[in-house]
This record gives C-alpha cells, sequence and structure tokens, in this order.
C-alpha cells in the first residue's frame, strides 16, 4: 500500500527551497511510479535556482536525475512490475513532430511539456513516452550514485558525438573542471583525443587529470596565452560555462579549420561578438549541443553499467531529502561538486 502523502522538494522562488508534503501521484495509463532512492542536483537546475529558467518556472519540482524502485505501475505497463530497481532519463520525445521525424529527436518540439523534475521527492511519476522509451531496469551490483549519471552523461555523449573528436587532437574544455567537464575529459580520452582542462579549483584541476585530462590550466586572464604556450592551438574547443566572454575567448584558441561547441546554455539572449575573419578564412565551425537522445541515453546506460566511466569523485556528499534547501544552498556556493539527495532510507516524518 502506498501512503497517501509524501515529501517533495520545492523550488518556490530564486534561491528559495522548501519542503512540501504532497499527495503520492498514483499511475494512470502508461505511467509507472518511482519510489527515489538518490537524486543528484543538476548545473541546469543551478541556473533556475539562481535566476530562473525559460523551461522551469517556480514553483517547481527539483531533480531529475535519479534512481529508484518501481512502486506502482499504470495499466498497460509491462517492461517493468513493482519492486524492480530502475533508471530513467528526465524526458523522452514526441516522435512525431518536425526534428524528431528529421532524426533530431534531442530537439523534440514538446520537450517543454515532456520534461520530467521532481525527484527530490519519495516519489516520482513517470510519464507514457518516458516509460516507453528512456526507462531501464537496473543491473545488479551497479551502485544507484552511479546510474543515476545516465542523463547528464547521456547529454555528455551527444556532446561529444556532436564535436567527433579525432585521435590524438587537443581538445580544450572551459569549465572542463565541473561534473560536466569530467565526463567529458573522459569521453574525449576514450575517443583517443587529448583534452586539456581549463578551470577554478586547483584539487578540482587534479582531479581532471587524474581522469585523463593531458593538462591543465587556471581561469583567468592569462589562461589563452597559457593554452598557446601549452599546446600552440587546439582543434577544437567545449565550452561549458556558458559565460559569453569566455565563448569569445574559445575562438582565439583554435587553429585554422577547428571546431567550437558550445554546450554550456547561456542566460536567455545571451549574445558574443566573433571575429568573422576567423570564422570565414579559417573555416572555423560553431555549433551548439543539447540535451540527449534515446540512443545516447542507452550508450549513456552502457557506460555506466560497465564501469567504464569514473562518477564516485564526482559526487561531494549524500543529504537526506529534508536537507534540499541546504544541498542546493552548499551546491549554489561552488564549493561542492554534485550533491547526491536521498529520501529513502531517511524518511520524514509526514505531518
Ligand atoms: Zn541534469
Ligand atoms: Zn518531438
Amino acid at each position: 500500500m502506498l501512503p497517501a502523502t509524501m515529501h517533495a522538494a520545492v523550488l518556490v522562488a530564486p534561491r528559495r527551497v522548501e519542503v512540501h508534503a504532497v499527495p503520492v501521484p498514483h499511475p494512470g495509463p502508461g505511467e509507472v511510479l518511482v519510489e527515489v532512492t538518490t537524486a543528484l542536483t543538476c548545473g541546469t537546475e543551478l541556473k533556475s535556482y539562481r535566476q530562473g529558467h525559460r523551461l522551469f518556472r517556480p514553483p517547481w519540482p527539483l531533480g531529475h536525475e535519479f534512481v529508484g524502485w518501481v512502486a506502482a505501475v499504470g495499466e498497460g505497463v509491462t517492461s517493468v512490475v513493482p519492486g524492480e530497481r530502475v533508471v530513467a532519463a528526465n524526458s523522452a520525445p514526441c516522435g512525431d513532430c518536425p526534428p524528431c521525424r528529421a532524426g533530431r529527436t534531442n530537439l523534440c518540439q514538446r520537450l517543454p511539456e515532456l520534461l520530467l523534475s521532481g525527484a527530490f521527492a519519495d516519489y516520482l511519476l513517470l510519464s507514457p513516452p518516458i516509460v516507453a522509451q528512456n526507462l531501464f531496469r537496473a543491473s545488479p551490483g551497479v551502485p544507484d550514485q552511479t546510474l543515476a549519471f545516465l542523463e547528464p552523461l547521456a547529454c555528455v555523449v551527444l556532446g561529444v558525438e556532436s564535436l567527433g573528436p579525432r585521435p590524438g587532437e587537443t581538445v580544450v574544455v572551459i569549465g572542463g573542471s565541473g561534473p560536466i567537464g569530467l565526463l567529458f575529459v573522459q569521453l574525449l580520452r576514450r575517443a583517443g583525443a587529448e583534452p586539456v582542462v581549463i578551470g577554478r579549483k586547483p584539487n578540482r584541476l587534479a582531479l581532471a587529470r587524474q581522469l585523463g585530462a593531458s593538462a591543465t590550466v587556471a581561469a583567468g586572464d592569462e589562461m589563452v596565452a597559457e593554452v598557446r604556450r601549452l599546446i600552440g592551438s587546439a582543434d577544437a574547443v567545449v565550452e561549458i560555462t556558458g559565460i559569453p566572454s569566455l565563448i569569445e575567448q574559445a575562438v582565439h584558441l583554435l587553429r585554422p579549420g577547428g571546431r567550437l561547441l558550445v554546450f554550456g546554455g547561456s542566460a536567455t539572449g545571451a549574445t558574443v561578438s566573433l571575429d568573422l575573419t576567423r570564422v570565414h578564412y579559417d573555416e572555423l565551425t560553431v555549433r551548439g549541443a543539447f540535451h540527449h537522445t534515446p540512443a545516447t541515453v542507452r550508450q549513456s546506460l552502457d557506460l555506466l553499467t560497465r564501469g567504464a566511466i569514473t562518477v564516485e569523485p564526482l559526487v561531494s556528499d549524500r543529504l537526506p531529502l529534508q536537507a534540499a534547501a541546504e544541498a542546493m544552498r552548499r551546491f549554489d556556493s561552488g564549493e561542492t561538486l554534485k550533491l547526491a539527495i536521498a529520501p529513502r532510507g531517511r524518511p520524514p516524518a509526514v505531518a
């Protein structure tokens, strides 16, 4: 029997998170209810936490990277049964809009309405498209905290595919010492490329080297000169911060024919100025990469299940659901990498 109420962490205003008692949802046809065991903080959410986000407006239930157990299934669901440990991505494409029909399912026009959130809660309801396309049984022995990286890693898999790194290429990763950057470093290394990471904190730059970075450079005024001194110019740059001034500097790092991948989301309306002589005469490529597809979600699951990607050091601490506000505050401070929220096991007393 499911309880009538549960706790859920809700972003009620910028930088204000409250844990509310809310009804436990019941799965309708094609839906699955998951009892969440682990959820992770994410940089995308941090943006909405700080300043709002075009897709996530308060009151917004937080959390979309998660692992849990099937608590109940709706009519017609046969792929999973209650009691199974599962992991899912935070959306699934509609399959029917123009981008979906063109095979660009990460750009699904119905994404805003198909986007799942609310994993910082005891229970989470998965929609029929997610159940049908992006819900997976967890392999035994793979820790929850590892599998919870399914979504961020799926986005990075898509980014690396889009960049197409070749063996021996030097790829500068700006903002490369954060959780997303450290996933990029590992996938670039696996592709045979030489990642050079630009980041702020010395301990994280050390972690980047440990996880496969060929070299690291401290972010700041000297970083372009320092990268030039180390490698000359880069075959490609991955920009993760979304900060316009850094994107402008990224262009200066590229060799003729170089590629810039704009991976980090910028504030709405943000612009940069580009040296068009370089874009034209040096044939630079500037492209974006966003979100994930069912194919990159599957690749991500495979990498995590095989233990091919190291994610344990990317989680700094684990906190109970009741401490969700504190978790977001610490995550916002920049002192931590990802934080894990653990609803199950420390159940709060429902008032
Ligand atoms: Zn995420
Ligand atoms: Zn679509």
